[in-house]
């Protein structure tokens, strides 16, 4: 399998990495998966201030790199962001054109790379909504002939944060959108 992994950021990949490089994994539908190949997709429109995104995007390469992992950086487009989300932009409805624009551009790429599975480290978190990440990026992966990979790790998340505050890894304090910032 080839994996491309959409990273959200550091800490998340922290918490997760060692999971999709077990030869053991099976996903919450019970199918076993090993991974042969990966690459980190850092592909974050959501985040700002742009300055907010450098900071994410600077922690997790440097983390990257330290750790031998491929990853690549695709272009950072917040206006694709907020037409994704479109004009309702209370919580949980925007999440959903979030997690749609990350997940499709991702897709995308990986679909162009040759890469066959798709799946992210958002799936770590608590604080998302891991039935509409699983939804909506089995939607993107299957329109573009990839798997996706539905993992529930958020028991790994407290382990993860551990991990990142015991590197001196940036842990930000917000999800990434500038409306979250103000929330
Ligand atoms: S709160 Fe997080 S998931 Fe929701 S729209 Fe903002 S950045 Fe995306």
């Amino acid at each position: 399998m080839k994996l491309a992994l959409h990273t959200c950021c550091a800490p998340c990949l922290i918490g997760c990495i060692d999971w999709f490089l077990g030869s053991d994994g099976t996903t919450v539908d019970g199918e076993p998966f090993a991974v042969d190949d990966v690459r980190c997709v850092y592909y974050n429109p959501n985040i700002g201030p742009a300055d907010e995104y450098a900071r994410r995007r600077d922690t997790f390469a440097d983390y990257a790199i330290g750790r031998g992992l491929d990853w690549v950086e695709l272009e950072y487009e917040p206006d694709a962001w907020w037409r994704a989300i479109g004009d309702d932009r209370r919580f949980g409805v925007r999440c959903a054109g979030c997690y749609r624009v990350r997940f499709e551009r991702v897709a995308d790429w990986a679909a162009a790379a040759g890469y066959d599975t798709l799946a992210t480290t958002l799936a770590i978190s608590p604080w998302q909504n891991l039935d509409a990440i699983n939804a909506t990026g089995r939607a993107a992966a299957a329109t573009r002939g990839l798997r996706w990979l539905a993992c529930d790790l958020r028991p790994l998340y407290r382990a993860g944060q551990q991990r990142a505050r015991e590197m001196g890894i940036y842990r930000q304090k917000y999800c990434g959108c500038e409306l979250s910032l103000n929330e």
